[in-house]
């Protein structure tokens, strides 16, 4: 559901070495300022609304083909009509958590996400944010077997805020990234940005999309950890060997199932156990088992147990112990590939 502010940070043309430089090349080429907000919306209500009168007439005309002028009009007047309200009623709730916020902001467009950004924010970064996520969106795509749209042709919705304070402020937790999965969207801090934060966030909304409830955290927060092949620019198996040779902490403490409020360092520290754990599993198990345990309900502690039980075979604390031997001897290697979630 979210992404901690990582110790690092940073923005990612800076970071991200030859692949940042490769994509903001890319983005220059692409380069046009964002248009502002409201006028993205009406053109998405009149896309959205033509859209769908055309279906509608298309099917009355399909079903009763000897339909006269005038009832013709008169369904024409319906169907547009209704187009109009659903197509209104559907930005207006993209809209609603945060409608005085995104009000000045303005619009990139490309052709699998819509991006909305703070005016602070750099055009020149809103657009390479843009191609980060169009990149991004067809590899998680393939890897979870699922396409990103909404009600057929509504594209994820990427709001781009100047920095983690921004986000914080809006949420009140420390995070530079959220994914809004009942409209469609991500919320990301532009200072904070890198192909990890996009993967991490498009993974929740991939995921809600492909199974449905929240689990618990380190099923949710250990899959779109996984999903973003690096923590912090390393492995993400080295990241929780380090931590876990560092803070001897015991394995309930090391990982828990679920976890609420907590620092952003102890929250840093829990993502990547999880994301380590959930790479572990999957490459026991395979992804299509993975799939298979995310799918079901297990929104409680209890009901999550449960059903790993079931669905590996072994306890929740047998998994974790081997996961931190393992860990320990230096066994787990690897990251998941681009467009795929079995370890390479
Ligand atoms: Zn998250």
């Amino acid at each position: 559901m979210d992404r901690v502010s990582s110790p690092e940070g940073g923005c990612f043309i800076r970071d991200d070495g030859p692949a940042a430089g490769r994509v903001a090349q890319w983005a220059v080429k692409a380069f046009r300022p964002g248009r502002p907000v409201r006028d993205a919306l009406l053109l998405e209500f009149f896309r959205e609304s033509v859209l769908v009168t055309g279906v509608c007439l298309g099917t009355l005309f399909l079903v009763t083909p000897d339909v006269s002028p005038a009832r013709a009009a008169g369904h024409l007047v319906i169907c547009a009509g209704l187009a109009l309200y659903g197509s209104i009623r559907v930005a207006r709730a993209a809209r609603r958590p945060f409608p005085a916020a995104v009000r000045g902001f303005r619009t990139v467009t490309r052709p699998t996400v819509v991006v909305h950004h703070d005016p602070a924010v750099e055009p020149l970064d809103a657009v390479v944010i843009a191609l980060l996520c169009e990149r991004e969106l067809p590899l998680l795509e393939k890897a979870f077997g699922v396409r990103l749209r909404y009600w057929r042709t509504r594209r994820p919705r990427v709001y781009v805020f100047p920095s983690a304070e921004s986000v914080e402020a809006l949420y009140r937790q420390p995070f530079t990234g959220f994914a809004e999965a009942g409209i469609g969207a991500v919320i990301l801090s532009g200072a904070d940005c890198n192909p990890e934060l996009v993967r991490h966030e498009l993974a929740h909304l991939l995921a809600h999309k492909a199974y449905g409830a929240w689990p618990v955290k380190v099923v949710t927060e250990g899959l779109a950890v996984w999903a973003e092949r690096t923590y912090g620019g390393s492995a993400v198996h080295d990241v929780a060997a380090a931590i876990a040779g560092r803070s001897r902490k015991p394995p309930a403490e090391l990982l828990p199932p679920h976890w609420g409020d907590a620092s952003a360092r102890r929250l840093w520290e829990l993502y990547a156990a999880a994301g380590s754990f959930t790479g572990y599993l999957i490459g026991r198990f395979g992804w299509p088992a993975y799939r298979r345990f995310y799918r079901g309900m297990m929104g409680t502690e209890r009901a999550f147990r449960r059903r790993f039980r079931r669905r590996f075979g072994l306890t929740f604390e047998a998994a974790r112990d081997d996961w931190l031997t393992k860990l320990g001897n230096g066994e787990l290697t690897g990251r998941p590939g681009r467009d795929s979630f079995d370890p390479e």
